[in-house]
């Protein structure tokens, strides 16, 4: 950058912008091109679209890219990295530890291989055991020096090995939040940013964004409390969850309220998936099983507790679906704490039936100190920050 002259800096969401699923966020700042994330839908349908980037006044092609961020191990912000490394030849690819960890497993460990041939199962393993090794771990706070730029990782709650990224040129302070939480969880805290942090830009997950009304009904507490009714009770209780991280917070807690004799000590049943995803934190020496954890099908008759996607029908079901993500409220609180000039708002969900969308944007208006502005990043579409 020529010196007197303001950081260039310009956004586009490639996916993620106002849905949720495929968060790929391309952020150019001055001569470097910046991937945040790189995600898939679950399904793996939905893939972040580059051509927007492929063309003037951006890249010739996905080499250029010098420096991939990742906020965290969910697949919707990691699932396309695969793919894309061997596209980004060139580019730095950043993460924590716990992060770089979860994402072999969750590449390869969890991917459905039972229709696959045996030489597509080892390029596969290949290129997941490639990427990763490509990975350079980042603790949190550490300044990393880059050209034009420095990036800091600040925790960002939500699951273990979350991180914000926070850039500062010589004239700009941009947090990108990631998925992030402002309450603890059974295996976080809350995020953490020092006290004295500003930022004039926050590309902040907004998936709340559009729901003053939301209920914070499902909370785990309040799971719980039904959980333990059911076992006291004599009942078998089957608790059923998709996302993995969540069956892992559910298990962790499960453990601490038996030990601690807030429920009845009985045997929990884990599938292999989170068997896998335990022996990786296992090595990591973060533990996550106790003596009374199982792996596979409960026996008959037994009183138990199963935790994945299958169980026996004598097993009560509960859907362990419970949000890590900041409410409404503590997202308004957040903008209005830091008071950044720009909200570039993405992985926002749908508006709900009672709200307008811009709701967090007419809230923010009506405080005396505020005078940002809000950007609804849509997919594709190019703004300059
Ligand atoms: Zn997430």
């Amino acid at each position: 950058m020529k010196r007197g002259k303001k950081s260039d800096v310009r956004f586009v969401a490639l996916g993620g912008g106002q849905e949720v699923g495929a968060s790929c966020y391309f952020l150019q700042i001055n001569d470097a091109y910046i991937l945040l994330d790189c995600g898939k839908s679950p399904t793996g349908s939905y893939f972040p679209d580059f051509r927007t980037i492929l063309k003037p006044p951006f890249l010739e092609c996905l080499n250029q890219i010098n420096q991939i961020f990742i906020s965290h191990s969910h697949f919707d912000h990691i699932g396309a990295l695969r793919d894309l490394t061997a596209q980004c030849r060139n580019a730095g690819i950043y993460a924590t530890p716990i992060t770089k960890a979860l994402l072999f497993h969750i590449l390869w460990n969890l991917r459905d291989r039972h229709d696959v041939s045996e030489n597509r199962q080892e390029r596969d393993e290949i290129l997941a055991d490639t990427t990763v090794r490509s990975i350079i771990e980042t603790g949190y706070c550490r300044e990393i020096p880059l050209p034009g730029y420095t990036a800091t990782f600040y925790e960002a709650g939500h699951i273990p090995g979350a991180a914000m990224v926070y850039f500062q040129t010589k004239d700009r302070r941009i947090l990108y939040t990631g998925d992030f939480s402002c309450r603890a969880s059974a295996l976080t805290s809350p995020y953490i940013l020092p006290d004295t942090i500003t930022f004039d830009t926050v590309i902040i997950c907004g998936l709340h964004a559009k729901h003053p009304h939301i209920r914070r009904g499902r909370d785990p507490q309040s799971q719980l409390a039904f959980i333990k009714q059911k076992l006291e009770r004599g009942y078998s209780v089957h608790l059923e969850t998709v996302q993995l991280t969540k069956g892992w917070e559910i298990l962790h807690t499960m453990n601490e309220e038996m030990w601690n004799n807030h429920l009845p000590l009985l045997p929990v049943y884990i599938d292999h998936s989170l068997c896998l995803l335990a022996e990786e934190m296992e090595r990591m020496h973060i533990p996550v099983r106790r003596s009374w954890n199982y792996v596979g099908p409960p026996p008959r008759g037994e009183q138990a507790v199963v935790i994945g996607r299958f169980a026996p029908s004598r097993f009560i079901p509960v859907k362990v679906d419970f949000s890590l993500h900041p409410t409404y409220r503590e997202l308004a609180d957040f903008i209005e704490k830091y008071n950044p000039k720009t909200v570039v708002l993405v992985h926002t969900g749908t508006a709900d039936t009672q709200s307008k969308a811009n709701c967090l944007e007419m809230e923010l208006m009506t405080k005396p100190s505020w005078t940002g502005h809000f950007i609804y990043a849509e997919t594709g579409e190019i703004y300059s920050l």
